[in-house]
This record gives C-alpha cells, structure tokens and sequence, in this order.
C-alpha cells in the first residue's frame, strides 16, 4: 500500500462536474489500496479574478490583506472537494495551509516555506480518511495568512509529500504531462516520458510554467519522485527523475518559449572595477530578479550592460538603473518590454559539440535576429524579439526532430 500526494490544477476543478471525477479518481486510486492526500488549486481562473477585484478595489494592496484574498479561492475549493467525496462515500476533511502545517516566512504574496509539520493531514490518512489540503499557502512567524505565489499549489503538494514520505506525488493538470514544448505554440510538441530534475529546473527558470519551478527544487532537494500528468484522459505522464539512463537520454529535450522578461540596457558606463557591483547590489536590495546579464568589451574607457528582468519589476529596474547611472556617470537607460526569449535544454549537449551552431543556424535561417545569448551546461538561451517567439520555437523544434514521428 502506497501514499500517493495527488495534486489538481485550476482547470483540473473548474466546476462541479470536475470536482465529482477527482472524487472519482480518488476513489478508484483507494480502491487500488493507497492512501491519497489532496491538494487543489482554487477553481478555473478565480485567482486571476480575486486579483482583478482587488484592482478595482485598492492601489495600495497590502500584502496581508492581499494574501487574505487570495487565499480564499483555495478555501473554497477544498470544502466543496470534500462534499463531492462525502457523497461517494469516501470519508475526507479539509485543511487550510495553517491546518496543514505550512510555516511560512512573512513575504507576502510570494511567501518561502520554512517547515511543514503535517500532524494533522498525518493522523487523518492513519484514520483511513482522505486529507485535503488547500494547495499555494500557509501562515507566517507572525501569524498572519500567507500566499506561496502564482502556482504555489505545485509546491504545497511537493512539500507535503517530502513531509509525509509519500511514496509519489502527482501533478495533474490539462495537459498530459512536460511536453518537448508548450504545445500551444507548436502542433507537434510531445510528452516527454521521463526527465531529470536538472533539466526540469532549468526548463522551469526559462520559463516553462508547468510545474512552478520552486516545486521543482524542493523535489530535487528531497528527491521527491514527481508525475507530471493529465486529469482529463488519466494516462500515465511525465516522471521526473534524478536521472534519465544513457539510452533514453536526447541531447535536446525541449524547447522552452518566454514572453515574460524585459531588457534594460545602460550605456556609457565607465570600465572601472565596483560599478556592476554597485548596481546589481542595488537591484537585489530592492528584490528585482535579474536573469540574463550582458557587458560589452570596453570601448576608450567605457562600456554597455544589458540585463533582463520579469516585466513585472521593469519599473522598480528602471527607477533603481537611471539613479545610478546619474550616480556612477553612465550615459543613457534603454527600456524595452517587447523581447522574447527562447531557450533549447538537454542534458546530453554538455557531450555533444554543434548544439549552439544548429541553434544559431536555425534561427538565422527562420530570420530571427539574436539580441543576447547566455548558457549553462545544459541550455542555450537567446534574446529575440517578442514578435518572433512562436517561429522561433518551432523551427527550433523542427531542427532538433523533437516532434512527433
Ligand atoms: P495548473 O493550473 O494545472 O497548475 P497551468 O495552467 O499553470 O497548470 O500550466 C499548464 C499549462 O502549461 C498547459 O496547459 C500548457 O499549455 C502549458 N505549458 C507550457 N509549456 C509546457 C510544456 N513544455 N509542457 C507542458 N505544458 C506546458
Ligand atoms: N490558484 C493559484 C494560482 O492560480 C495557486 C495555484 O494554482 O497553484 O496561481
Ligand atoms: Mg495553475
């Protein structure tokens, strides 16, 4: 007999009609002699309308009162889950992220996890009850209701299997698994059966939104066994591994598109050791999230640097670089909001020479220009404009034979 976290995704609990098949599922998952925990997402898109209610409602938001909100549409999820489980006969109780044991930090809206003490979900699965569990928050050192972040649900299901020793922990959503790429922009992306955590990760940090990449950490951290799958066809989906063996191992596993970053670029900027010190200290002070980093080679004295930032922190990016480059006699802040990225991950190019000459080939070929490249062992990133995301990814696709066939 297994413990099996299962976790359902917005869309996986739309309505009623959907609630009562993850009640059924439930079932037939008992039937087969394993204990389950549940963990659900708030229904359809009720997050993105709690936001937009608090849009109309308020300029400041203060985070406590934000995380409140939010909040409320995992609430509401997990008392009607346990009534359609109820009415099949299958006893289930309800966990808010506080019941659960979920301690968080105090940063709202986007609060860390600093323990899991799950008594509570524990000695319900011993009492042959199912425990449902209110997926993306918890209650901080001060007390107060705390919020995990935009598809913190991925998390709270990770972190509850680590704590539990769950034997699995299965993400379903509306798609059937990680797929070679998001298969809205390309007809011909296709479930990838197994990947590694690694790659996972860095799939997640270039944007790849399923699962949210701190889940995938936290598994990596604890190893916890991850199935990412669908809970509208209920085939068997992607397993997340340590490793993938020699066989099964592509040099190319997916292709990741993003459209969620922006580009800030200084100019002008004397060649003198501290300054990058200097100013990437005081985007971290004010919590911006730099990814890609770009300087050029000096020029008489001077130099250029381009970086990326979440669109959402372009501003605080922009008021923190034009400061300091009044402060450090820089020349010009450039802003644009209209770059793209597109990214090839794989284990197997680290041993495998002409990755980045194809990648480069394909998108001169499809009339893509390159504004910034970066790398890691296992991927390829480049900065393209927004507009050109879709061909990119797949020609890039096509090029790498990740396709169907
Ligand atoms: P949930 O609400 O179930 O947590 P999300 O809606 O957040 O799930 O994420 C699932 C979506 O992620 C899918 O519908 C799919 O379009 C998108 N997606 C983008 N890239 C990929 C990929 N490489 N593999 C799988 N899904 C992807
Ligand atoms: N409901 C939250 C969101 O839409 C959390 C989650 O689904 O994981 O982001
Ligand atoms: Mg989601």
């Amino acid at each position: 007999m297994a413990l099996v976290v299962q976790k359902f995704g917005g869309t996986s609990v739309a309505n009623g009609e959907r609630m009562r098949e993850v009640a059924d599922h439930v079932r037939r998952t008992r039937a087969r002699g394993d204990d389950v925990v549940l963990v659900v997402s708030a229904m359809g898109k009720e997050t993105d309308e709690l936001l937009r209610l608090a849009n109309e409602v308020s300029k400041t938001q203060p985070g406590r009162e934000m995380d409140m909100l939010i909040t409320a549409g995992e609430r509401k999820a997990i008392a009607l889950m346990c009534m359609a489980l109820h009415d099949m006969g299958i006893p289930a109780d309800s966990f808010t992220g506080s019941q659960a044991g979920f301690l968080t930090d105090t940063n709202h809206r986007n609060a860390k996890i600093l323990q899991v003490r799950p008594d509570r979900v524990r000695a319900t699965v011993d009492a042959g009850r199912v425990a449902v569990v209110a997926g993306a928050q918890g209650v901080s050192t001060s007390n107060d209701v705390t919020f995990l972040g935009r598809g913190g649900s991925d998390t709270t299901a990770v972190a509850l299997a680590h704590g539990l020793g769950a034997d699995a922990c299965e993400l379903y959503t509306d798609v059937s698994g990680v797929f070679t790429t998001d298969p809205r922009v390309c007809e011909t992306a296709r479930k990838i059966p197994r990947i590694s955590f690694d790659e996972l990760l860095e799939m997640t940090a270039v944007g790849c939104p399923k699962p949210v990449m701190r889940s995938v950490e936290v598994a990596r951290a604890y190893g916890v066994p991850l199935h990412v799958r669908s809970a509208f066809t209920w085939e068997p989906g992607t397993w997340v591994v340590k490793e993938v063996p020699d066989m099964e191992k592509a040099i190319i596993s997916a292709v990741v598109p993003d459209t969620s970053q922006a580009k800030v670029t200084i100019t002008g900027v004397p060649d003198k050791p501290g300054i990058a010190a200097e100013l990437f200290r005081a985007l971290a002070d004010a919590n911006v999230n730099v990814d890609m980093i770009v300087q050029n080679v000096s020029d008489h004295g001077v130099t250029d640097i381009s970086f990326t930032v979440p669109r959402e922190h372009l501003v605080a990016a922009t008021t923190i670089t034009s400061d300091m480059a009044a402060h450090i006699g820089a020349q010009k802040v450039a802003t644009d909001d209209s770059i793209g990225r597109v990214s090839v991950v794989g284990a197997g190019m680290a041993s495998n020479p002409g990755v980045a000459a194809t990648m480069f080939e394909t998108l001169s070929n499809t009339g893509v220009n390159i504004e910034m490249i970066s790398t890691s062992a296992i991927r390829i990133s480049c900065v393209i404009a927004e507009v050109d995301v879709d061909r990119a990814t797949v020609a890039l696709h096509d090029a790498f034979e990740l396709g169907q066939g």
